[in-house]
């Protein structure tokens, strides 16, 4: 009996020394499964593994403003649609889940509009390549362009080699300088005082540099600060990709992937507030942020406490009265806007005759770019679905075109567009898609406070895919570094 009990004990002390052996788990919330969330998950559970157990809380769906639209029976993107060749996370992300990366049309037939009805430039030309059309209207600045952009792009491809290096930044700003100075003083001017300053000229600046934000950015060379200039002319003059079956399968198959492992839990309801918790006694236990949430289909409030907290979503005055966030005095999310913009899915025949295109002409048109800010809309381009590659697009007999516009658009708008009465509207999907660009450009803070991470803050240098990712890699160093864990300085892939 005596030997029993004995036994007994041993096995209960085992079992408390074990929970005492175990080291504890640093607990952290994101809120947010956009590609941002996500992929911040992805680089915790990279660097800090099983130490760290991980919540995601979304309120809508995984992938956020990455989205398909089904248009009887086929996908198209809605929102992020385009990805840059030298875009590494991206790819490296593609690679590592088995995706495959379709390249988007490099030439498509297009006119360049002022006023929706006068022709300032076209590549309908069946006979004479772009590149002649392009140096006979541009000249010194179409040659100009690519060189350039290529020394921006090898200085903002710098980023790949600081962060397998460990190198993080505190600050919007200080990421910009540590690439190159330009970038951070492009921040400080308008687009079109940018590019003047640097010797292009005004029919560059009005038409191609045009053209390249308000499609990218729906914000004309005048309002938008030149370091969202310089990545939309990037997008407008480079291989671009996009994810076989949809960008959103990106996030989509991480957060499946993460779910497998331990200690990451994925919860779907609205975060209403992020505060921090002030704990009087130092013998009391637990996280040091409170974040409350209301799940799917209750009404009922839960809170829960964490060491820390990542907001991946957009924080602006739009927002601020639906979720409570703690902040230090010097951030106010009031100084902070959104971009409006609609992207609007239609059947139809674009209206040729008001360009006097021949017919010919006419069949190969597949895109209208509008360089006139105070037109309704942007551009209007013919889609490829999610699944096609370039030599499929160009068959398409029933096309699909997408509109951007920042309002709304009445039936009259679609009629300057398409042939009188000769299309018909499938969907339109409003977003606030980007940051209202400004210059100079105020940016939001990386770290909120000690314990509250923004990593949506690197959005307001320009917003896209590749930027989420890098910001999601920063802040989980930071994080990692603030945990007192050695970081990770190999480049050693997840296997999925
Ligand atoms: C029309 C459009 C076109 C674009 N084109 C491109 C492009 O071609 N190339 C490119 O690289 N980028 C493009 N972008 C930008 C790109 O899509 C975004 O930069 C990127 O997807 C943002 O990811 P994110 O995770 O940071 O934010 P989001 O995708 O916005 O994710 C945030 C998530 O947080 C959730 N959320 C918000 N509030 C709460 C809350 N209180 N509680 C719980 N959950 C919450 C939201 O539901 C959302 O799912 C485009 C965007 C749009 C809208």
């Amino acid at each position: 009996m005596i030997v029993r009990v004995g036994y007994i004990l041993l096995i209960i002390c085992i079992f408390v020394q074990c929970d005492q052996d175990e080291p504890a788990k640093t607990h952290i919330a994101i809120v947010g499964a956009g590609l941002g969330g996500i992929s911040t998950a992805y680089w915790l559970k990279y660097y800090l593994n099983d130490s760290v157990a991980i919540t995601i809380y979304e309120s809508d769906q995984v992938g956020g403003r990455l989205k398909n639209v089904d248009i009887d029976g086929n996908e198209y993107e809605a929102g992020g649609s385009i990805i840059h060749e030298k875009n590494l996370y991206m790819k490296r992300f593609t690679d590592e889940l088995g995706l495959k990366r379709l390249n988007v049309p490099s030439s498509m037939p297009y006119i360049m509009t002022n006023d929706g009805s006068q022709t300032l430039f076209s590549t309908l030309s069946r006979y004479i390549p772009n590149v002649f059309l392009i140096l006979w209207r541009y000249g010194v600045d179409a040659l100009r362009l690519n060189f350039w952009l290529d020394k921006k792009l090898s200085n903002f491809a710098r980023i790949y080699d600081y962060q397998d290096n460990g190198r993080t930044f505190n600050t919007v700003e200080e990421f910009l300088q540590m690439l190159d100075q330009d970038f951070y003083t492009a921040t400080r001017f308008s687009f079109r005082k940018y590019l003047f300053e640097k010797g292009f000229h005004k029919k560059f600046i009005n038409e191609i540099a045009q053209i390249a934000t308000l499609v990218n950015y729906d914000q004309s060379v005048d309002t938008i600060n030149a370091f969202p200039g310089l990545v939309s002319l990037m997008a407008s003059a480079s291989t671009l990709w996009h994810v076989e079956g949809g960008n959103y399968l990106v996030p989509k198959k991480i957060l499946e992937y993460l779910l497998k492992q331990s200690d990451v839990q994925f919860v779907k309801g609205y975060v209403k507030s992020v505060t921090e918790v002030h704990r009087i006694d130092i013998d009391d236990q637990g996280g040091n942020v409170r974040l409350s949430y209301k799940p799917l289909n209750s009404d009922l409030v839960h809170a829960v406490d964490y060491d820390y907290v990542i907001i991946a979503f957009p924080l602006h005055r739009d927002n601020m009265n639906d979720f409570v966030l703690q902040t230090t005095d010097s951030f106010n999310q009031y100084d902070y806007r959104m971009q409006s913009t609609y992207a609007d899915f239609l059947y139809g025949k674009l209206n040729c005759q008001q360009y006097n295109l021949t017919k010919s002409e006419c069949e190969r048109l597949k895109a209208i770019f509008y360089t006139n800010p105070s037109l309704p809309y942007r551009s209007v381009a013919q889609q490829q679905t999610v699944n096609e590659n370039e030599k499929q697009y160009k068959k398409n007999d029933k096309p699909v075109y997408k509109i951007f516009s920042p309002n709304k658009l009445s039936l009259s708008d679609y009629k300057q567009i398409f042939d009188n009465d000769n299309f018909q509207l499938i969907q339109d999907i409003p977003w606030l898609a980007y940051p209202k660009y400004e210059h100079p450009q105020k940016m939001p803070p990386i770290q909120i406070n000690k314990n509250i991470f923004y990593l949506n803050a690197m959005e307001w240098s320009s917003s896209c895919m590749e930027i989420e990712v890098i910001s999601a890699r920063n802040i989980a160093m930071l994080l990692t570094k603030k945990i007192g864990i050695e970081l990770k300085r190999s480049d050693k892939h997840i296997e999925f």
